[in-house]
């Protein structure tokens, strides 16, 4: 079942892994259909993974299409997909520098023009919670803002939205303000952009970026 959406799935790991957010086995996908959702399968590489390995589970967690084990952290997406149901996809990595800000338990203020275009606002940190719970899924949804993007406390990134190609552009683009953050910061002490601006930037953005459809 759901053959398209397991390709489309299937791009989204290949795009984190092109884009180094990603390293052999660690990060994932989810994407909801239905009353289910599709997820990596738990320990597979990169290289190995085929789109019919991705495994469909209910909102309650039990497998209903796949012979392989869900990853680890299915009960922290499913948390966040029975609490906001205007979410329908959710990606995890441990991109390096996004998580260096989650490692030091610090936000990501809105240093650059484009992360005030693309999210509008500081990209909040999580209090700690432990891997493979539902614990990280309400820490991530205590904290949610706008953005759609939280730095997981000595972890790494989890970020939503409402369709995987909208929520793959923000876990790309999370990595790369991360970075910039991450030399400006090594050059010196960078200053937010002021409220007023970030507004204005992060409204024209949304109105005038990209191709119309
Ligand atoms: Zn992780």
């Amino acid at each position: 079942m759901y053959e398209g959406l397991r390709k489309e799935l299937y791009h989204a790991h290949i795009m984190l892994e092109k884009y180094n957010l990603v390293e052999y086995t660690s990060g994932n996908v989810s994407v909801k259909i239905n009353e289910h959702i599709l997820i990596k399968p738990s320990g597979i590489p990169y290289d190995e993974l085929t789109p019919n390995d991705f495994v469909a589970v209910n909102m309650k967690g039990d497998i209903v299409e796949g012979n392989k084990r869900p990853s680890v952290d299915t009960a922290t997406h499913l948390y966040i997909y029975r609490h906001r149901a205007d979410i329908g996809c959710v990606i995890h990595t441990h991109s390096p520098y996004a998580s260096s800000f989650a490692i030091l338990g610090e936000s990501l203020p809105v240093y650059s023009t484009a992360q005030a275009d693309v999210f509008g606002i500081e990209i909040p940190v999580t209090k700690y919670a432990a891997v493979g719970t539902e614990a990280i899924g309400e820490a991530a949804l205590a904290v949610m803002n706008k953005a759609g993007a939280v730095l997981l406390n000595h972890h790494g990134v989890l970020v939503v939205g409402k369709d995987i190609s909208e929520t793959l552009r923000k876990a790309i683009f999370l990595e790369e303000v991360a970075k910039i953050a991450y030399f400006a910061r090594t050059m010196g002490k960078p200053q937010a952009l002021n409220e007023d601006e970030i507004f204005r930037l992060y409204e024209f953005h949304h109105k005038h970026y990209g191709q119309t459809k």
